[in-house]
């Protein structure tokens, strides 16, 4: 493979370096997480963004129009030759000033990477593509992931598309909701369902991968990352180059934020941009060991000297309190965020702030993103429901310009939905009421009229 690629560990003491080719994703003498890098001096780095814009005009080329692979330059691991790609990364950056409006910050200023558009309905497909690509070119046959849904939905669907590789995804016993799940079960995949929750899937696809030989497509997989980079380049792209004062995401194995902090470093060293936008990271407070560590014991990444004891003794703490995540955002249900370190490196690159949302705060957030004119399932509305307390604290102003990153499609997870809209008390308790869920605020209810053409007349008058 080329030497113009490699992997490298993370850890700035170790620096560690990796062959292209390894499988493993952890450095092998420290054990931490690794990098994607690049010999840039030797590469085509493009001298502007504006580059990227002429891929438009070629999208005959399957490469060039895959929302990710028109800017493969800018991680440049894989020949054109191997590349596989499913037409991922059509995506779309809609101004929404309605949310604008329920967060407090003027017209204009804020705007949804909406990345529901993605052959599988979620932002994973961004980093599938990268992963599965490497994955062929060290030659595999098969792949697995543990999931709390769309990672595995996503791997089914890029096996299926290209009949390449052997799908094998474990899930836990907990909530999954039926959206993902069944677009595991339709595209064909193996799937494997164990008594325990996603941290313990985690646990066991890693060794089943290491002792079977499968290729795994988590996040602690380096290469995925790589691909999520481009969602920030299409928002740049989207802001005709224009860096935003703020990005905002959601926070579940923190791979999103890392990959981004990496996206906004390497456009910023290859003199592509001359500043970086800032990172916020939202948590569902049902599973936020990321909010306490970084915003209530002020963990800090500190050029890689990070207070490690601190972070493991609150892991500890949790295991012995036997604390399990727990949230109706079921994309984000995740109390040991591999990514972590990463994530640490990324906020303090961008100058991030990590918050906390409650299942409640998010739903409500969710209804105002439906309202105005894009489905996203609840762990994505974790964005809009940070943003309002970011606004409301005057950390984000009402001129600054923010993204939010929307990550999953509305019909991901049609149950939370459907209960947060019910005009049927028992429906509402049933899947919400009962997980501390109050109200719901911006619900649309169904109105119920007898079958009688005068009646129905008549309530619709009253209505619309
Ligand atoms: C995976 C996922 C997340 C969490 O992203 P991380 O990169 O793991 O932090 C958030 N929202 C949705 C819809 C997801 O599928
Ligand atoms: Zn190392």
């Amino acid at each position: 493979m080329s030497d113009l690629a490699f992997q490298r560990c993370i850890n700035p003491v170790c620096r560690a370096t990796v062959d292209l080719a390894d499988t493993s994703f952890r450095c092998p003498k420290c054990g931490g997480l690794l990098d994607v890098a690049y010999e840039w001096d030797r590469l085509p780095v493009p001298k502007t963004l504006k580059h990227f814009e002429s891929k438009w005009s070629n999208r005959s080329d399957p490469l060039d129009f895959s929302g990710v692979w028109r800017f493969r330059e800018m991680f440049p691991f894989a020949p054109d030759a191997q590349i596989m790609t499913i037409g991922e990364g059509q995506t779309l950056c809609q101004r929404a000033d309605a949310v604008a409006a329920y967060v407090g910050m003027k017209p204009g200023r804020l705007f949804l990477q909406y990345e529901g558009m993605n052959p599988s309905g979620s932002f994973k497909d961004n980093g599938m593509t990268a992963a599965f690509t490497h994955a062929r070119m060290t030659g595999a046959s098969r792949a697995a992931c543990a999931s709390t849904g769309n990672t595995s939905a996503s791997l089914a669907i890029y096996c299926a598309a290209t009949q390449l590789m052997r799908a094998v995804i474990f899930i836990g016993s907990g909530k999954i909701s039926y959206g993902k799940l069944s677009q595991a079960l339709e595209h064909g995949a193996l799937t494997v369902q164990i008594a325990g929750d996603f941290d313990d899937a985690l646990r066991q696809v890693q060794d089943v991968s290491r002792r079977l030989g499968i290729y795994l497509v988590n996040s602690v997989n380096p290469f995925r990352l790589e691909g999520q980079k481009t969602i920030m380049f299409r928002i740049l792209e989207a802001l005709r180059w224009q860096v935003p004062d703020w990005i905002v995401v959601p926070g579940g194995n923190l791979g999103n934020v890392s990959s981004f902090g990496k996206a906004f470093t390497e456009l910023q060293e290859l003199g592509l941009i001359d500043r970086a936008p800032r990172l916020a990271v939202v948590n569902a407070a049902g599973a936020d060991t990321f909010f306490q560590l970084y915003d209530r014991h002020g963990l800090r990444w500190n050029a890689g000297e990070f207070d490690r004891p601190k972070l493991d003794s609150y892991m500890t703490a949790m295991d012995a309190a036997n604390r399990r995540a727990d949230t109706l955002a079921s994309a984000i249900e995740i109390n040991r965020p591999v990514n972590l370190p990463k994530a640490l490196r990324a906020l303090e690159r961008c100058g991030g702030v990590v918050r906390e949302a409650s299942d409640q705060e998010m739903l409500d957030a969710k209804a105002k993103i439906g309202g105005g004119g894009l489905g996203c399932e609840p762990a994505s509305a974790a964005t809009v429901a940070g943003l309002l307390k970011l606004v409301k604290e005057g950390v984000i102003s009402r001129d600054d310009t923010v993204a939010c990153v929307l990550t999953g499609h509305v019909l991901k997870d049609p149950d939370a939905t459907v209960a947060y809209h019910t005009a049927d008390p028992a429906v509402f308790e049933a899947k919400l009421g009962k997980r501390g869920v109050k109200r719901a605020s911006f619900a649309n209810r169904a109105v119920q009229v007898p079958n009688d053409l005068a009646e129905i007349v008549k309530a619709i008058e009253l209505y619309a």
